[in-house]
């Protein structure tokens, strides 16, 4: 007569790996999706696709997509661009983003 109880844990033990391996395959493809997504978009204009093309305004390094003219600035790029041209709606929009942080802070 076969142990019964023997036979169960066996089956818990092989769900239990297989739920582990089913994880760890799901964890694998996001990963993977994810790492494909970022290769594909790298150096690309989020808004039309186009490849977009490092250029200097002002001294600063910007990226520009020729494909729609959208730009991107890096984190201290606009600050630096705006410490360059005072009296432009650069500054006015900083002191106004920073007086509101102030207030909220
Ligand atoms: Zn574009």
């Amino acid at each position: 007569m076969k142990n019964i109880w023997k036979e169960r844990e066996k089956a818990l033990e092989n769900q239990y790996i297989y739920k582990q391996e089913q994880d760890k395959i799901e964890r694998m493809q996001k990963e993977e999706r994810e790492r494909l997504v970022r290769e594909m978009c790298r150096n690309r204009c989020p808004k039309c696709g186009d490849e977009i093309k490092a250029m200097t305004f002002r001294g600063v390094p910007l990226d520009r997509c020729p494909g729609c003219g959208g730009v991107w600035l890096g984190p201290n790029d606009l600050r630096i661009l705006a410490s360059k041209d005072h009296r432009s709606w650069f500054e006015k929009w900083f002191k106004e983003e920073n007086e509101t942080s102030e207030k909220v802070a």
